[in-house]
């Protein structure tokens, strides 16, 4: 099934064939033809479902549709809960909407960069806006941006947004809003707190869930690996090298742990960099774009990159500390096998974290067989090691004993 069905702009196919998207995927299929009629949408869909897609296409097509006035006003408000989301959205509606005419102007309001240029870009006029919601009310505050003509907003990840205080936030956004509006939500889960957000927001929306997590899944083979904590660099670095691995993300707890140890693989010889919330924005910018195009090969992270980061052909995802649940599980390993394709997810578990592995295996509903590796097995604690044979006594010889045979001699 094509996506000539949905009578998209011909500019906006010419695109989508260039960028090799052939067919929608199901969130594509049920949620495009609703935005096109104008509807509010409540979406369960998980992040790799193509959910972008789902609400950029139909949205630039709108567009495309209208005459434009000379100068550009806000139309459209997407809020995600990170950077790197933000831009990728920015990104996807640039992508599609190039040889739209005239060009929609797209402003990416993110915290950690220059709030002055993007100040510029709102005056200069625009049609788009992406934003994470800190920066955006700090903009609001200083009275720097008109979403009086607001048709569309967009809640991308909202559940990930939740434990971010976000629903102060989002009241302050709303009130600025004009009331006549499209709302569109995605979610992956819908706790009842984001229930409660959802009826704040949006007005007899149309509720669309898409499973495909377990699709997504399907395309990977999980691996669990009982290493010990300090064999697991090693074992790791053999992984690598054996399977001959393009791209490795690999989890770690915490941000210094994955510093140390990018620095350490770089010593090896490996392409190898650290990413996660303490770098400046240029160096998250930087350090994404050189894993993308294969200048650093292992991304040692935190859990920043489990969420929503789209980077292509990801061979293997390697959770060399465990994550804390079995949600993060999910995302983590999701990050590979992308877009139909296939890839490994490989979880180092030892004593200590097993119970903790085999909670996620329950809670995501999978039986992963354990394994071990020829020369990094875990080293058994119990039973306690025997002690070594004794020396037979008379089996070598004693001083004296040498000296009475040569004293024999
Ligand atoms: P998303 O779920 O929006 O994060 O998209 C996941 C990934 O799938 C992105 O890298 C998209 O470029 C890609 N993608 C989305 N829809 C399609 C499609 N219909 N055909 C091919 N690739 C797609």
């Amino acid at each position: 099934m094509s996506f000539d069905k949905f009578n998209l702009s011909p500019k906006i196919n010419e695109a989508l064939a260039t960028n090799d998207y052939i067919n929608p995927t199901p969130v594509q299929e049920a949620v495009i033809p609703l935005v096109l009629d104008g509807l509010d949408i409540m979406a369960k869909a998980q992040t790799g479902s193509g959910k972008t897609a789902s609400f950029v296409l139909p949205i630039l097509h709108q567009y495309s549709q209208k005459e434009q006035p000379k100068r550009a006003k806000i139309k459209v408000l997407v809020i995600t809960p990170t950077r790197e989301l933000t831009l990728q959205v920015a990104q996807t509606f640039a992508l599609f909407g190039k040889d739209l005419e005239p060009q929609p102007k797209i402003a990416t309001i993110i915290g950690g960069q220059n709030i002055g240029d993007q100040l510029l870009d709102i005056q200069k006029g625009c049609h788009i806006v992406v934003a994470t919601s800190g920066r955006l009310l700090e903009i609001i505050d200083k009275k720097q941006i008109d979403l009086s003509s607001l048709e569309y907003f967009i809640l991308d990840e909202a559940d990930k947004m939740l434990d971010l205080g976000f629903a102060d936030e989002l009241d302050a956004i709303l009130k600025i809003l004009p009331a006549k509006r499209k709302n569109l939500l995605f979610s992956a889960t819908y706790p009842a707190k984001m229930v409660s957000i959802a009826s704040k927001i949006t007005t007899d929306a149309v509720k669309v869930s898409i499973e495909n997590e377990t699709e997504t899944v399907e395309n990977i083979t999980q691996r669990a690996i009982f290493v010990s904590k300090e064999k697991r660099s090693p074992l790791l670095q053999k992984l690598i090298r054996e399977n001959k691995f393009g791209k490795v993300l690999v989890f770690m707890a915490n941000k210094r742990a994955s510093d140390n140890i990018a620095a350490k693989f770089r010593k090896y010889g490996f392409l190898a960099d650290s990413f996660h919330g303490d770098l400046v924005q240029e160096d998250r910018i930087y350090t994404l774009e050189a894993f993308k195009n294969q200048k650093i090969k292992i991304l040692f992270s935190t859990d920043i990159a489990s969420r929503g980061l789209h980077i292509e052909d990801i061979d293997c995802v390697i959770n060399f500390d465990l994550p804390r649940s079995a949600d993060d599980y999910i995302h983590r390993i999701g990050r590979t096998a992308r877009a139909g394709k296939s890839g490994v997810a490989i979880s180092f578990v030892d004593n200590e974290t097993y119970p903790h592995f085999k909670l996620i295996e329950k809670r995501c509903n999978v039986k992963i067989e354990k394994e071990s590796i020829e020369g990094f097995e875990l080293e058994v604690v119990e039973p306690l090691k025997q002690k070594g044979d004794a020396p037979i006594k008379g089996k070598r010889k004693s001083k004296k004993d040498k000296l009475r045979e040569s004293e024999q001699k």
